[in-house]
């Protein structure tokens, strides 16, 4: 029985539907969220509660009567001829239980599902004439989407053209890979910028996007789960996923046929253990009825279908004390803060640390030392405050103060323009040179063997070093004093450093440091332009024309060589006698080989090689190594525990390799 009056019911619900559009303007419209999703989704439950109990308070404006989103005005907007819909959640299994006795009621038999992973991402909708990806489409409201197609034709996993002349529409999800959404959100907070809250709004927010060059840098990817009108000849969803990917689509292969709620049951239990090992985000598992007939007779609601539900996974987020808040100096001089909290063990991983990001967001948060916060996994991985527990409050608890001064050199902080970031300007910042050698000599760019930041903190302490271009002026008279330092450490050290002079121009470029120029792009740069001397005088605009290289890289770049101090050090690197070329082939130099001129796709733990050891050693060999598996792709080779790529390369008839077998086609034994 309703506790609540018909009055009380009206003012709550109506209350509840202002929150609630507020919220979903902000997740929808700004990829902002504002609140968790289980807050939103614990206010949405109370409505749909109260308009079940009371019918005549639902209003057809109500958020539980239309798809939540909306369409900006500057995108070209597409109509959905089949609406795009939302779907119906639910949070336990018990619930899971009453949806399959419903559906058993009513079409009076028992119902085969296909259970699938619900990704975190948006839905995309993909159109085809004659073979040909014409039009690409986010959901917006259902009814009308935005035209996304520029910015579709930069996800590497959309084919642009499809076999047999396919005329017709797909849809699925689009979403960013765990691993693009760290190194997303690092290199905004490096550069002051505000940090996705999550996988979901970090794809949103670069694919809803006017300047595609923008989604071309963020690494997008796409699982499509559904064929708007299929031929007669595929009869269920399974089927249409199968065939989808024989087609080309990127489709997620953990889906099942399961037609008893045991199964399904076990399925959860899987995926809810195997959550935080997948390289992409999911919040649920979806049941959909598995004959499309039997779909189409179920139907929908106004705004969702009738024979679809996700399970949601509750959020996972523990209780902790807050000890300390550290700040840390990074390369670029953003200051940023941390807190230190005991260790607990959640999704996973004991976290002790929860980074802050910048004062805006501590102040807002509240955060004081001695507070208890609930502490959550931002995307399953990035450990986040998610709240204070007030009730929880030590009485005699004072607001934290920012600090003004540089915790490493004492300049005051600053405020650039637009930044929320504070950042220290004082380029000779101790903190800041030593992140800067830190980085110069770490693995992945010049790879100074026994370098490491305890070494370098002494270095800088006994100012033997305050700039990169001072580790080639190191002699072993200066490392004599230094603590725990005898004539083999000396001898090596200094072997390591003269080694490192003959790194190929890509890794000194990486080990700059300069702004947004990753691995990646600093060698994609060097191959493009040979030498230093012909990166310094290119401008954004050759740079710009690198494919997958945007113009936030060339920009950074093209910035860093104008400063002075830059001419300078690159002018000491090159007396002391650094190379300046680039030493790796071009794939058209490189030896034949089996994978010269090839797209190969590695996949599982390797035994022999690190991926990335792996990956430039085919690279070296003039093989192109990708991410993602698709017709294109000539070899998968696998190690342990492969995941989908595994899967979907067998679907495609692509040829795989294990790691010995890849070895031996190199004519390099397995040392097994
Ligand atoms: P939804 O995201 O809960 O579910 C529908 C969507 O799931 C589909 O549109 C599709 O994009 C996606 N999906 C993922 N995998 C799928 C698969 N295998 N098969 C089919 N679809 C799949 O619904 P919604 O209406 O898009 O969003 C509502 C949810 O968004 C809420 O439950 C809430 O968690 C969140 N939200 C949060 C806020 C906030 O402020 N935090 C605001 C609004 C909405």
């Amino acid at each position: 029985m309703p506790t609540k009056t018909l009055a009380e019911a009206k003012q709550r619900a109506a209350d509840l539907r202002k929150q609630l559009d507020q919220w979903a303007d902000a997740y929808y419209s700004e990829d902002r969220p504002v609140v968790e999703d289980a807050v939103y989704d614990r206010a949405y439950q109370e409505l749909l509660g109260l308009e079940h109990d009371f019918p005549e308070i639902v209003s057809p404006d109500s958020i539980t009567q239309r798809v939540g989103g909306q369409v900006n005005n500057e995108f070209t907007k597409v109509r959905h001829p089949i609406p795009m819909l939302s779907m119906g959640d639910v949070f336990s299994k018990q619930e899971l239980v009453d949806f399959d006795q419903r559906l058993q009621k009513q079409v009076g038999h028992p119902v085969a599902y296909n259970v699938e992973l619900k990704i975190d991402g948006l839905s995309l909708s993909l159109e085809y004439e004659q073979g040909r990806l014409v039009r690409a489409s986010t959901r917006g409201n259902g009814q009308v989407g935005e035209d996304v197609t520029a910015n579709a034709r930069y996800i590497e996993d959309i084919p642009q053209n499809v076999p047999n002349n396919f005329t017709g529409e797909v849809r699925g999800e689009c979403y960013m890979g765990k691993d693009a959404f760290a190194k997303l959100n690092a290199a905004r907070d490096a550069a002051g910028q505000a940090t996705f809250a999550n996988p979901r709004n970090a794809a949103a927010g670069s694919l809803r996007q006017l300047d595609p060059s923008i989604t071309k840098q963020r690494h997008l990817s796409t699982f499509i789960y559904t064929w708007v009108n299929p031929p007669a000849e595929i009869t269920s969803q399974h089927q249409a996923i199968a065939e989808m990917a024989k087609m080309g689509f990127h489709t997620n292969p953990t889906g099942q046929k399961l037609a008893n709620l045991d199964e399904i049951d076990q399925y959860i239990d899987e995926y809810t253990q195997k959550r935080n090992s997948l390289t992409y985000g999911i919040d649920g598992i979806v049941l959909k009825v598995d004959d499309l007939s039997l779909q189409q007779e179920l139907g929908n609601t106004v705004k969702v279908p009738r024979w679809e539900i996700a399970y949601k996974f509750p959020p996972q987020e523990e209780a902790t004390i807050v000890h300390e808040i550290v700040w840390t100096v990074g390369r670029t001089g953003v200051v940023t803060p941390t807190a230190v909290m005991d260790p607990v063990q959640l999704a996973g991983t004991t976290v002790s640390r929860a980074v802050l990001h910048n004062p805006d967001l501590l102040k807002e948060k509240d955060v004081r030392i001695g507070d208890t916060v609930l502490l959550h996994k931002a995307g399953d991985i990035i450990p986040e405050i998610s709240q204070v527990v007030l009730s929880k409050r030590p009485q005699d608890s004072v607001p934290y103060e920012i600090p003004t001064e540089c915790p490493s050199c004492g300049q005051p902080l600053t405020h650039l323009a637009d930044e929320v970031a504070l950042r220290c300007l004082n380029p000779m910042c101790p903190a800041q040179v030593e992140e800067r050698i830190i980085h110069f000599a770490s693995r992945p760019a010049m790879n100074i063997m026994g370098l490491g930041p305890k070494i370098i903190r002494q270095l800088i302490k006994q100012d033997l070093v305050k700039d990169v271009a001072d580790l080639y002026q190191l002699t072993a008279e200066d490392l004599q004093g230094l603590p725990h330092f005898q004539a083999k450490s000396i001898n090596n050290l200094l072997t390591a450093i003269e080694n490192s002079k003959q790194n190929s121009v890509e890794l000194l470029l990486f080990g700059l440091g300069i702004d947004h120029v990753g691995a990646k792009a600093a060698r994609l740069i060097a191959e493009k332009f040979q030498t230093m001397d012909r990166i310094q005088a290119a401008t954004a605009a050759e740079i710009d024309a690198i494919p997958t290289i945007g113009e936030t890289i060339s920009n950074s770049l093209t910035a860093y060589f104008e400063q002075d101090s830059a001419q300078e050090l690159l002018s000491q690197l090159k007396a002391a006698g650094l190379n300046m070329r680039f030493l790796g082939q071009t794939p058209a130099e490189a030896p034949e080989n089996p994978f010269k001129d090839k797209r190969v796709v590695l996949t599982g733990k390797l035994v022999h090689f690190t991926r990335s050891e792996f990956t430039a050693k085919l690279q070296a060999l003039g093989a192109k190594v990708t991410g993602s598996v698709s017709k294109k792709t000539d070899y998968v080779i696998y190690g342990d525990d492969p995941g989908s790529k595994y899967d979907k390369a067998q679907a495609l008839g692509v040829e795989l390799l294990t790691e010995a077998e890849a070895l031996q086609q190199l004519g390099e034994k397995d040392q097994d």
